[in-house]
């Protein structure tokens, strides 16, 4: 099948200020450049790489509306901001084709309330749990508590959660990572990669623990059985 896609960038800048982010140094202030009818000549599907559509009500109504009419399969690439969810908006995504999952972030752990709220939002309105992704950063300001609770509150909301550890841009002020702590590589790991996650707890994880090879080769194991099962079907 031929893949007909297309990249595409509605926005520039943002209205927050993240201060592991670059876009607001960079880009300065949130403004329109770009309508999908600048790019699109209909193409099946498209990667929105915008910093935050979700900020600027009147492009992402008007992009959602464009969407669904012309029935275009999308991946908002660079994520949604939780924190300015409506259920007007919320109505809208669920009335797009996604591609994959909606990608979203948790990296402040004050942002809890809202975080909860706008996935209750999304699910009033249609959007189903599975199909929305959060990436948590950690490495940056938080502790390590504060990054298992964040994972824990989005698994048991029924979402996806995906750990970034943070990695200082060239020239940019902040954290860089320590090579010789493996907890940033091991706490992704262990979230990242899903067979792990929905079988072992963290604090039964560690990478060299015979228990968890043998746990995680039965995974595998059982996985590829059923796979394997289906093609004789
Ligand atoms: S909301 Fe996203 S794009 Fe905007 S400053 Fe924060 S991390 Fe950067």
């Amino acid at each position: 099948m031929t893949v007909i896609m297309l990249w595409a960038l509605l926005l520039e800048g943002c209205i927050r200020n993240c201060d592991f982010c670059i876009v607001p140094e960079k880009e300065g202030n949130l403004r329109v450049t770009n309508d999908i009818y600048d790019f699109w000549d209909g193409q099946e599907k498209l990667k929105l790489l915008d910093n935050n559509l979700t900020a600027h009500n009147k492009q992402f109504k008007r992009t959602l509306n464009q969407l669904i009419k012309e029935d275009i399969k999308t991946d908002f690439s660079q994520g949604l901001d939780i924190r300015l969810m409506t259920s007007d908006k919320a109505h809208l995504l669920s009335k797009v084709d996604i591609w994959g999952q909606i990608h979203f972030a948790f990296d402040n752990p004050k942002s809890e309330d809202q975080v909860r709220e706008g996935i209750e939002i999304l699910k009033d309105n249609g959007v189903k749990p599975y199909k929305l992704m959060f990436y948590v950063l950690i490495g940056f300001n938080t502790t390590r508590e504060e990054d298992l609770h964040r994972v824990k509150v989005l698994d048991d909301l029924g979402v996806d959660p995906f750990v970034m550890p943070y990695r200082s841009v060239q020239g940019q002020e902040g954290k860089s990572y320590d090579k010789s702590d493996s907890y940033q590589k091991d706490f992704a790991r262990w979230v990242n990669h899903k067979a792990i996650f929905n079988s072992v707890e963290w604090e039964n994880y560690t990478n060299n623990s015979p228990l968890i090879l043998y746990k995680t080769c039965s995974i595998i194991f059982v996985v590829e059985s059923q796979e394997y099962t289906s093609l004789w079907r």
